[in-house]
């Protein structure tokens, strides 16, 4: 059998793991989907924010735990490396205020043309319509069983299928079953990058409203588990932003959430001061100049049982007090914390103790390697997934030729 290298998957991460194995094995990326990519189309609304420009060490906090996991790879493939092969491969790159990277021409076609035209540089063959059902190890390396019929030989197989995330693109779980059949651990998979819906929302007539920042604190069985601190988007669901994408994977259906308008910045007593201090401007007003929305204000107001208009140097100390309360720890029952359907990512996957950090390469089957999503791996909104799939896909093509890996 010829040297061959099969990579399941043709996303981000399958088509940077071909690109690097295919410099010196025979490489074909079988794909479910009829063409390449689908996902990645979709990135940054069509625009695809390709990674997060800065120190590759300062990208790490933005992977929660996985971050420690993902030195390496990222220190080998730096968002530096990134914009550099995709100037070099004709894709143009700009850099917004904030670090996020996007092709000059907001295209995500623009980024996948530039790949699979790499890819057939390197001639790397392509099977698109070929769901992998199952991987089966034998002595000569993996044989892969097709949904559609047929086999595939390969001696090495880097496994880069995705999570579960938009599963009408291609990553629908099957990763994870092909993962666990070979005896890996699956961290169990949870929306990642979503808003959450609310039992009860009083706020949706501010649907659209931002809060910069706010700070949210986030309670199960009366325990606190989780306080962040980002921009806060009130939505016609319940609650959004950065401050809540950001941390959806890791609050539950149920959890209790606090939102605290002022960001922890009000101390109570000194609050109620500033309030009364505003003399014959009505409570809104008063609340307005302290920093909150117009909108906002009058909301909160009626939520304390209090007429916006009243005048602020004749509110009662009681009715302060429920006045702040309201703004500083208004509490509402998480009714969904973030659907597949919706997410842009999949927390949980591949349990990250039974990878190599240094090749990628399952620490249980030899010849085995993953990259991307199926990796127990999720990022920040900002460009940092798909700087993850990158690094790890180059990490993934490069070791799965390192000498033990190579037949003959
Ligand atoms: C709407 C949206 C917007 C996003 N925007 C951004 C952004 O701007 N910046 C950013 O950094 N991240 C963004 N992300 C996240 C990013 O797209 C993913 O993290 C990234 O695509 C993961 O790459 P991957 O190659 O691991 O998986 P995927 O891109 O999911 O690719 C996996 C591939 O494997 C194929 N596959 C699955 N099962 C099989 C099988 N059994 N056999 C063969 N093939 C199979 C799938 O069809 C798919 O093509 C966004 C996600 C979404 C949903």
């Amino acid at each position: 059998m010829p040297d061959r290298t099969a990579v399941i998957g043709a996303g981000p991460a399958g088509l940077a793991a071909a690109l690097e194995a295919a410099r010196h094995s025979q490489v074909t990326v079988l794909e479910k989907n009829a063409e390449p990519g689908r996902k990645l189309l979709l990135t940054g609304s069509g625009q695809c924010n390709l990674t997060h420009d800065g120190d590759y060490r300062d990208l790490l906090p933005c992977y929660g735990e996985a971050g420690n996991f993902l030195r390496q790879a990222l220190a080998a493939r730096t968002p530096g490396d990134v914009i550099r092969f995709f100037e070099d491969s004709g894709v143009p790159c700009i850099r917004e205020e904030s670090g996020k990277v996007f092709p000059s021409s907001r295209s995500a076609r623009d980024v996948l043309n530039a790949l699979l035209e790499r890819c057939r540089e390197l001639k790397v063959s392509f099977s698109c319509g070929s769901a992998v059902k199952e991987i089966i190890r034998n002595d000569q390396g993996f044989t892969l069983l097709l949904r559609c019929g047929g086999s595939f030989e390969a001696q090495r197989v880097i496994l880069t299928a995705g999570g579960m995330s938009y599963p009408a693109t291609g990553s629908s779980g099957d990763g994870y079953r092909l993962a666990r059949s070979l005896g890996h651990t699956i961290v169990p998979p949870v929306p990642a990058l979503d808003g959450i819906t609310l039992s009860h929302h009083p706020w949706r007539e501010l649907s659209g409203l931002t809060l910069r920042p706010a700070e949210i604190r986030v309670f199960r069985q009366g325990a606190l588990v989780l306080k962040h601190r980002d921009d806060l988007l009130i939505t016609e669901r319940g609650l959004s932003g950065p401050v809540i994408i950001n941390r959806c994977g890791r609050m539950h259906d149920g959890d209790e959430i606090e939102a605290d308008l002022s960001a922890g910045r009000w101390d109570a007593a000194e609050t109620a001061s500033l309030i009364r201090q505003n003399g014959s401007a009505g409570i809104a007003s008063a609340l307005h100049r302290l920093g909150l929305p117009r909108r906002m204000a009058s909301v909160l107001a009626a939520e304390a049982g209090l007429d916006p208009k009243r005048k602020a140097a004749e509110i009662r100390k009681t009715d302060l007090a429920a006045l702040i309360k309201a703004a500083t720890s208004t509490r509402f029952t998480i009714a969904s914390a973030g659907s597949f359907s919706r997410a842009a990512a999949t927390a949980g996957g591949v349990s990250l103790r039974e990878v190599d950090p240094q090749r990628m390469e399952s620490r249980l089957v030899k010849g085995l390697f993953f990259a991307g999503e199926v990796l127990d791996i999720d990022g920040e909104t900002g460009g940092y997934n798909l700087q993850a799939a990158w690094s790890t896909g180059y990490i993934a093509g490069r070791s799965c030729l390192s000498e033990e890996n190579l037949i003959g």
